[in-house]
């Protein structure tokens, strides 16, 4: 790329987790094609490596969110890598629909380590060198079930409605900082969270496929899974620099089923 046509993150170190497969992966794509440096990390090793080969500069880094000795020395490892991290995307998460009553305490912790303490111990490995920058872009991948309730995912929805309570005053507390905090939230995204909900509808249901798939994509006006690509480009957005007053807020790349 000549130095005319440099992309919009040029030589920016941004870290996706998550990032091997999925909306991580996309996002992954669209930080790298503006000239961005990226770190991915996941626990599948071999999915990370996979999505580093297609990229022009991208290092997988394997950790478990979830276990914070383990994000600190991932994140020292990556700066040492691209230097310090000016873009931190909180993409990690996972999903176990069951109903209330079946919902133990051990299951809702798990859901509040993997999306919102993962997020937690990963933003504060970062802070301290974008607060010493004088900037930062910290985006977390909530969803619509971080703004509106869904049956059978009530551990899910509470975790993910405190992602977007810390993204709030996390944003407040840095607005001087130079530093933004936002979430997107995408609604019925075509990956492997979607696939297993539709695979758990038709197990608990009895439905087929086709009205498996229906039951999900009705939550969305338009009538269908939002695709990794969009979720990507709402991210990609939020990291440049011409919208430094984009923060607290909750994007939502729903089809218009939140607004
Ligand atoms: P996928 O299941 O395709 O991807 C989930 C990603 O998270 C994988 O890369 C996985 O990697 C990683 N991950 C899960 N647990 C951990 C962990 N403990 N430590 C490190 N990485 C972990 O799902 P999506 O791409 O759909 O999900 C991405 C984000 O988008 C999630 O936060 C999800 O809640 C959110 N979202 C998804 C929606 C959808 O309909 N798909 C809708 C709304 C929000 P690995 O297994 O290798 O660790």
């Amino acid at each position: 790329m000549s130095e005319k046509n440099q992309g919009k993150l040029q030589g920016k170190h941004a870290v996706v987790t998550g990032g091997g497969r999925g909306i991580g992966a996309a996002i992954a794509d669209a930080l790298a094609a503006e000239g961005a440096n990226v770190t991915l990390l996941g626990r599948n090793m071999d999915v990370l490596k996979a999505k580093a080969e297609t990229l022009p500069q991208a290092t997988p880094l394997a950790c478990d969110v979830t276990d914070r000795a383990a994000v600190e020395a991932v994140f020292a490892e990556a700066r040492e890598n691209y230097g310090s991290v000016d873009i931190l995307v909180n993409n990690a998460g996972a999903a176990h629909p069951a109903p209330f009553m079946k919902t133990s305490p051990d299951d809702l912790q798990a859901m509040l380590d993997v999306n919102l303490k993962g997020p937690w111990h990963c933003i504060q490995a970062v802070l301290p060198d974008m607060l010493e920058k004088d900037s930062g872009r910290i985006i977390n991948i909530a969803s619509t079930a971080a703004l509106i309730g869904y049956k059978y995912v009530t551990a899910y929805s509470a975790a993910k409605h405190a992602v977007q309570g810390m993204t709030r005053s996390l944003a407040l507390e840095l607005a001087n900082k130079g530093v933004t905090v936002n979430s997107v939230c995408p609604g019925f995204t075509e990956t492997d969270i979607a696939f297993d909900a539709i695979d758990n509808i038709m197990s608990k249901t009895g439905r087929s496929r086709e009205q498996a798939i229906a039951e999900l994509a009705k939550h969305n006006p338009q009538k269908r899974f939002i695709q990794p690509e969009e979720v990507a480009s709402a991210v990609l957005w939020l990291c440049e620099d011409v919208n430094r007053s984009m923060t607290g807020q909750a994007i939502s790349v729903a089809g218009g089923e939140v607004m």
